[in-house]
């Protein structure tokens, strides 16, 4: 299938089931039919880079289609173009900046999404990590969830629908989409057809990503990410003495926070000189001067926004890390167990059975459990030097 839903990399299960929604909500729109299969409130889940924000946002881009029945989801017209890149009216995607989305920001989105959408199709609430939503937040989308407006569509992006992830109230409310993990072969063939990478970088990077596939495009494009797991997956085999130990956890923070400015950086400011030239800095006109006043205020308040951006940010890079580590002891462990099953990083195949020849399976197993301790720990707002020091020990003594 073509259109928007090629953008769901390996998910024929899911196309199926949200085409024939987006049909049934078309009939609903244009009044020729059952609207039986559409339904308000959709929770999309599944592991990270299994493309929940991509298929959420190619459902909206189907709901908007205006290219008839036989093929929505175009992907060409200006329904379909607008709610891809983020500027349909009536499309709404909520990225929490901060580790958080606030009560104030959910109440506002509620009533915005409450309104008649414009194109006179749906008003579209997408919102990517629902899984970081305040009790409070939660509590003021649930209203939107629980009676909803008859054209508003909520689509909400969570890992799993664990109560831990969604509360138990609102995934009752939501049809659930279940994304698998891609097979490496799909993510091959996407960054091939979409991305124009070769076949052998592409074949790689799908081998080595996890199933995750912007992680995949990354790698296959950005030779600053390919380096970064080189440096991450040689740590394991790189500890020799105690004071490796301080050298890798250091260089680990550091690789992380480099990454974080670089990618915060350019964003800032971008966002401040918009910010700047919307409150009328640098013209010349008579509210020029009180305009300045009033913006030291708000770009105080984007600053700060930045700031906890930057620091969630920096823990996603970190996590990636550890991600990539957690994957070489199970490389080690999958050696060990003699059993079949596709390594995280074939590339580092020898340093695995290696590895296997000197740790026992359960030393093997401690490392591991240390490095999801460390995630754990980063979840929990430990400082990352104090968790990735900690973590990196165990590495070392095993
Ligand atoms: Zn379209």
């Amino acid at each position: 299938m073509g259109g928007v839903w090629s953008q769901l990399v390996g998910q024929p299960d899911a196309v199926e089931v949200l085409s024939a929604a987006a049909q049934s909500g078309a009939r609903l729109v244009e009044g020729t039919g059952s609207a039986a299969g559409m339904t308000h409130a959709w929770l999309f889940t599944g592991p990270p880079g299994s493309g929940r924000s991509v298929a959420a946002r190619a459902f909206a881009a189907a709901l908007q289609c205006t290219a008839g029945q036989e093929v929505l989801g175009c992907g060409e017209c200006q329904g379909c173009h607008t709610a891809l890149g983020g500027t349909h009216a009536d499309v709404r995607m909520v990225v929490p900046e901060g580790l958080t989305i606030s009560v104030s920001e959910m109440r506002a989105l509620v009533q915005t999404s409450a309104r008649r959408p414009t194109g006179g199709r749906w008003q579209v609430v997408i919102i990517t990590d629902a899984d970081r939503l305040t009790e409070g937040a939660a509590n003021a989308l649930l209203k939107a969830v629980e009676e909803p407006p008859p054209r508003t569509v909520v689509l909400l992006c969570a890992p799993s629908d664990h109560p831990d992830d969604v509360s138990v109230t609102i995934r009752s409310r939501c049809r659930r989409i279940a994304l698998r993990t891609p097979a490496a072969a799909a993510i091959s063939e996407v960054l091939r057809l979409r991305d124009g990478i070769d076949a052998d970088t592409a074949n790689w990077a799908a081998s080595v990503c996890g199933g995750h596939v912007g992680r995949a495009r990354r790698l296959a494009t950005d030779p600053a990410a390919r380096d970064r797991r080189e440096k991450v997956l040689k740590i394991p085999v790189q500890l020799r003495r105690m004071a490796d130990v301080f050298d890798a956890a250091g260089e680990l923070v550091k690789a992380a926070e480099a990454d974080a400015t670089e990618v915060s950086e350019t964003r800032d400011e971008a966002e401040k000189d918009a910010l700047r030239t919307a409150m009328g800095h640098g013209g010349t006109g008579k509210g020029t001067a009180s305009a300045s006043r009033g913006s030291a205020g708000a770009i105080k308040e984007l600053e700060k926004r930045q700031k906890s951006r930057a620091t969630r940010t920096k823990r996603d890079v970190l996590d990636l890390a550890l991600v990539d580590l957690a994957g070489f002891y199970r490389d080690v462990l999958v050696v060990h167990a003699g059993s079949d099953t596709t390594l995280n990083h074939p590339d580092h195949a020898d340093s695995a059975v290696k590895a296997a020849q000197n740790w026992s399976p359960e030393s093997a197993l401690r490392r591991l459990e240390a490095v999801l301790g460390c995630r754990e720990a980063l979840e929990q707002n430990v400082k990352p030097q104090i968790a990735i020091e900690a973590m990196v020990a165990v590495l070392y003594s095993g």
